[in-house]
């Protein structure tokens, strides 16, 4: 099937650009394929939504009936001791850290509405088909093929087989998030991180609740940080009262890790109890779970973002900004100006180039200069550690938006996050507490909450390039850290008579791409399963 322009994934940064395309011009012909049962199923966000793009794209919205309702109305920070949390004052913070204006949403529910938006003006919308291959013909990308379906584990066609469709565009954009798996393989095929920092990750973990009506905050938003992590391990959490009664409670840990031992679940759930945090759950139910990547590396992380026959847009690329913890608008931004680029090339009876026009965009925009200002927290957070770093990221943030300066210039980042662990033998062992099934839970009862489900005879999508490595070297150097910062308990080492065993419980994944990024030995390949599988998300 050929269009003028291919988009993979139906995230904020796929479905403004699918938007804008249309609304430049309804007869340049646009497909847009999403790896999830429907649009927003996959979606796993805070959300503290910064409506500047959204505003920009459609600017009746709320006539329009966006699902984005609830404003900011108390904006919180706290610092957290084991047994007290500090709070900040806003004075501390320069004006951008500001929630102002802003709106708490489900980014799920907001990118359904999106989709619909898409699909009104005509961008044929294809849920349930991710895109596995890349078609690079004499140096240029000239579409994806979709996965197929009906693949036995072992490899054989069952009844159902049906092979998967190519999907021809004059341009394709990748809208696929953080650590995409084709933009991780156009990455390397295009040279696009060269001259560049290595991107940077968190894993964050999200429940939703439910909190009983005298308990709820409408509009409020807290974000924390401090205990339970230690100094030396980045992180945090955040808190948002929103819509009827919900609450949406997540925590974000840095991949750059040190300690094995460290179960970024766990850090999770223990944060719940703090008295301050398991107060304001009190009498709660909880209702959603989930977990995903966010990148972190900002504009020194940034790749080049177009390559012959396409672009990378949204957090395939990676623009959240770290302080402020927003990406979407950003995502949004990004996809709206690499589809002006494409249209006004497909217009031009362009096809297959390099859509400069797209780089040069980007560097000018309000979305680059978001990232610019907040530059160093980071690397600042990597080299000092919490504690010293609160007061001088606050500083440089205020420099920057003063000033137009920073005392720090642009600090790099050094190494990438696989590369981070220490030896498992010389690492402090972190017991975690039971869970109480009230407050804290296990990973087998969350992952229920997810909706996560695939096709069980099917073809792992966990590639292991040498399948040894989780025992003979993972087990003895790091104790297999695959079994703590997997969300899902997708990974499990069992002891047997023969001595142990790593087993891949690959139904279990919700695609937050984790071990793709922290793997030490950069053994785990994620690759799209079939079609439709992994979390059905709802108002995450
Ligand atoms: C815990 C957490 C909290 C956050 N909080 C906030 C916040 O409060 N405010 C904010 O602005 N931002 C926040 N962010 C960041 C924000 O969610 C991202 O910046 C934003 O979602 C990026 O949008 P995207 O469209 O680039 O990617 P995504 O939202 O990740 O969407 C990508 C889509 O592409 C699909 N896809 C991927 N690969 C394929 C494939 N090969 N074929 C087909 N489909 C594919 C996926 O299923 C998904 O639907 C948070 C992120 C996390 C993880
Ligand atoms: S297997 Fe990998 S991508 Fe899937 S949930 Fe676990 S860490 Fe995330």
């Amino acid at each position: 099937m050929a269009y003028d322009v291919v988009i993979v994934g139906g995230g904020p940064a796929g479905l403004a650009a699918a938007v804008r395309l249309k609304q430049l011009s309804s007869d340049i012909s646009v497909c847009l394929l999403e790896k999830g049962s429907e649009i927003g199923a996959h979606i796993l966000s805070g959300a503290v939504l910064d409506p500047k793009a959204l505003n920009e794209l459609i600017p009746d919205w709320k006539a329009k009936g966006a699902p984005v309702e609830t404003r900011v109305t108390q904006d919180r920070f706290w610092f957290f001791t084991q047994s007290s949390a500090i709070a900040l004052p806003h004075v501390l913070f320069p004006p951008l850290m500001s929630n102002r204006g802003n709106y708490i949403v489900s980014l799920s529910n907001l990118c359904k509405w999106l989709g619909q938006q898409a699909e009104a003006l005509g961008v044929e919308i294809y849920p349930g088909f991710p895109a596995h291959d890349l078609i690079v013909e004499d140096g240029v990308v000239k579409g994806v093929i979709t996965g197929d379906l009906g693949v036995a584990k072992d490899g054989h066609h069952k009844d159902s087989y049906t092979p998967g469709m190519e999907l021809r565009g004059k341009y394709t954009l990748f809208a696929e998030g953080a650590r995409g798996s084709l933009s991780k393989e156009l990455g390397a095929k295009f040279g696009l991180q060269e001259g560049r920092e290595p991107q940077k990750f968190g894993i964050g973990l999200k429940e939703l609740w439910e909190l009983p009506a005298a308990q709820h905050q409408k509009g409020l938003v807290l974000h924390g940080m401090g205990w339970p992590l230690s100094n030396d391990t980045g992180g945090g959490l955040f808190m948002y009262h929103w819509g009827d009664n919900f609450c949406s409670i997540g925590f974000v840990v840095h991949l750059n890790y040190k300690n094995p031992w460290l179960d970024p679940f766990g850090e999770f759930q223990r944060a719940k109890t703090h008295p301050a945090i398991a107060k304001m759950l009190s009498g709660g139910k909880r209702i959603g779970y989930g977990a995903r990547a966010i990148t972190e590396g900002g504009t020194q992380s940034v790749p080049k973002l177009s390559f012959p026959g396409g672009a990378l847009i949204g957090c395939a690329a990676g623009f959240v900004n770290l302080p402020r913890i927003k990406g979407s608008h950003n995502a949004m931004k990004t996809g709206m100006l690499a589809a002006e680029a494409a249209a006004a090339a497909v217009q031009a009876g362009r096809a297959g180039d390099t859509l400069e026009d797209y780089d040069r965009a980007y560097v000018q925009s309000w979305a680059a200069k978001d990232l610019y200002l907040v530059r160093n927290a980071k690397p600042l957070w990597s080299r000092l550690g919490s504690l010293l770093a609160l007061p001088l990221i606050g500083l440089d943030m205020w420099t920057n938006q003063l000033f137009g300066i920073s005392l720090f210039g642009t600090l790099g980042h050094g190494e990438p996050d696989f590369a981070t662990l220490k030896p498992a033998a010389g690492s402090v062992k972190i017991a975690y507490p039971k869970p109480d099934g009230h407050l804290t839970f296990d990973r087998a009862s969350s992952l229920f909450l997810s909706g996560t489900n695939h096709e069980e005879d099917q073809p792992v999508h966990l590639k292991l390039r040498d399948p040894g490595i989780p025992i003979s070297v993972n087990l003895p150097e790091y104790a297999e850290p695959a079994q703590r910062y997997c969300p899902a308990g997708v990974y499990e080492v069992i002891e047997e008579s023969t001595g142990p065993r790593f087993q891949i419980n690959a139904q279990n994944c919700v695609h937050c791409k984790t071990c793709d990024i922290k793997d030490p030995a950069q053994n785990i390949t994620w690759v799209t399963p079939e079609g439709g599988g992994g979390p059905n998300y709802t108002n995450m």
